[in-house]
């Protein structure tokens, strides 16, 4: 098969996501010449939830964890990467976390006093904001969990989320129907100079040729290859790892992958709550986020709510879904200290993990404490996230002995936030990239996503994934 040859570049950037759409964006601004290559298409807004989840996530639709039970991962092959497709929200680092990885690693941007301004900085160009006009109405779902939270005396945050124009409509995890969300593609991959965007275009192999890097990668049916001084790999969660592999460039790559769980808990109420009104994640219950802990709720549509129902017998699933008006989803997020790891099998992108030895409590009591919380908002019946054709209870005590009684392999949840599968680190056995995000061993080759994070952070990790980046290609010098 014959190879197009394409121009020589300063920078080919892999991934047009959270992280390679920062990346560009700066270097594009800096004066570099820059060819931005993206598997994904541009986001169509018309389309069907599942047609939009086909096109828009890897693997056209989720990439299987294989471990006590199948665990579904679902990230982002769209341009402006996982920004377009997930819930906008926002955070700073949590402070526990940032002073973890500080002490740990005092040579990292993790202990720069440059920290907080860069993510300032951040935010304030991405318009994050925890206070928007959309908050004040629908979002019944969110207001009464948040009440049950703060009669119990716990912490409840108002979330921060990048958009702009929000109209409740439901659809962050398919993309925004109203062009509401400010993603990397509007805020960062917009109008450069410089720089070339080639989407529908995926990066197969990455070779050393002199001082100079080859890129081959394949648009439409043609495959093309790119010369470049320098590679950035932003391919996202574990994609970079797969491709660090397949390429033969690291070794460590893909086996120390972190993720959060989410378990779904659905819950019907006497009265009506309309959550197709509005159902946005405006609350966040951080009481118990020291302990691996957070509850939200989720955002509704009736697919979504007939598939997380799917398991239940015909009678059980018909009665909730002719209460639709009354029901909403919640998610209890747990954050696990399992290393997964991440390969590729004919082509397909597989995760393996195993339980550690106390995840499986934290889901557990994480389960257990959002039952809890949604019997004292009120709720007359829960579905819980465990396979069995009838796992509705009607009260906190029926709840938790179900929990209790619920095996390993018998949990049902899923994932969105990977991070770590090419880990920084001061140490080339037990990392895949130095502080400086150089994969170990090579020159002008980086890593620089979701994956470089040293471990999972136990919040929504946009804004840290952001962070990091900005402060090492500010010791780049650019
Ligand atoms: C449904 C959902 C909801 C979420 N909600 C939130 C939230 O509200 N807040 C938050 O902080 N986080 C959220 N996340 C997680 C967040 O989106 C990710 O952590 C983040 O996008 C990761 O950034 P990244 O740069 O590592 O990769 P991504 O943003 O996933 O970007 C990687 C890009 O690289 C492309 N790519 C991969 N391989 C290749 C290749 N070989 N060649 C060319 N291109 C390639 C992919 O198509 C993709 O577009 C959510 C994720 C999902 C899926």
């Amino acid at each position: 098969m014959t190879t197009k040859q394409s121009d020589h570049y300063d920078y080919v950037v892999i991934g047009s996501g959270v992280g390679g759409g920062l990346v560009v964006n700066r270097l594009s601004k800096a004066g570099q010449k820059v060819l931005l290559l993206e598997s994904g298409g541009e986001f169509q807004s018309d389309q069907t939830v599942s047609r939009s989840i086909f096109s828009n996530y890897w693997n056209g639709g989720i990439v299987p964890m294989i471990g006590p039970f199948i665990c579904p991962f679902g990230q982002a092959k769209v341009f402006g990467g996982g920004s377009v497709i997930n819930g906008a929200l926002v955070w700073r680092t949590p402070k526990k976390v940032l002073n973890k990885w500080a002490a740990l690693f005092p040579e990292s941007v993790y202990a720069s006093p440059n920290w907080a301004e860069a993510e300032s900085r951040i935010l304030e160009e991405l318009g994050v904001s925890a206070s928007h006009a959309s908050y004040q109405h629908g979002n019944i779902a969110s207001k009464i969990l948040a009440k049950a939270a703060e009669r119990a005396q716990m912490e409840v945050v108002k979330v921060p989320r990048a958009t702009s124009g929000c109209v409740n409509a439901n659809r962050c995890g398919s993309g925004c129907v109203n062009g509401a969300k400010n993603s990397v593609d509007k805020v960062f991959i917009k109008d450069l100079p410089n720089t070339t965007v080639s989407t529908r275009s995926t990066a197969f192999k990455i070779k050393k040729s002199g001082s100079k890097w080859l890129v081959y990668y394949r648009q439409g049916g043609v495959r093309k290859v790119a010369w470049s001084n320098s590679v950035v790999i932003s391919a996202g969660a574990t994609e970079s790892a797969n491709l660090l592999r397949k390429s033969k460039l690291s070794k460590t790559a893909g086996d120390q992958f972190k993720f959060h769980l989410n378990y779904k808990i659905i819950a019907k109420f006497k009265d009506k709550i309309n959550p197709e009104k509005g159902t946005m994640l405006t609350d966040q219950i951080q009481e118990f986020m020291d302990e691996g802990v957070l509850m939200m709720t989720s955002n509704f549509t009736l697919p979504y709510l007939a598939s997380s129902l799917a398991h239940l017998s015909p009678n059980k699933f018909n009665e909730f879904i002719g209460k639709s008006e009354h029901t909403a989803i919640f998610t209890v997020m747990v954050h696990p200290e399992i290393k997964a790891l991440v390969r590729s099998l004919c082509g397909q992108t597989v995760c393996f993990w195993k339980w550690d030895d106390t995840s499986f409590e934290t889901s557990k009591q994480g389960i257990t404490l959002l039952s809890k919380l949604l019997f004292d908002a009120g709720a007359e019946e829960l579905v819980l996230p465990i396979k069995k054709s009838n796992s509705i209870v009607g009260s906190s005590m029926g709840a938790e002995e179900m929990i209790n009684h619920t095996r390993q392999k018998d949990l049902v949840g899923s994932s969105v936030h990977g991070m770590s599968a090419c880990r920084m680190g001061n140490n080339p056995t037990t990392s895949v990239v130095d502080f400086d995000g150089r994969v170990w061993g090579e020159k002008n080759l980086y890593v620089l996503d979701s994956s470089i994070l040293p471990d999972s952070i136990g919040e929504s990790p946009q804004g840290t994934i952001l962070t990091t980046i900005e402060m090492i290609l500010k010791r780049w010098n650019l």
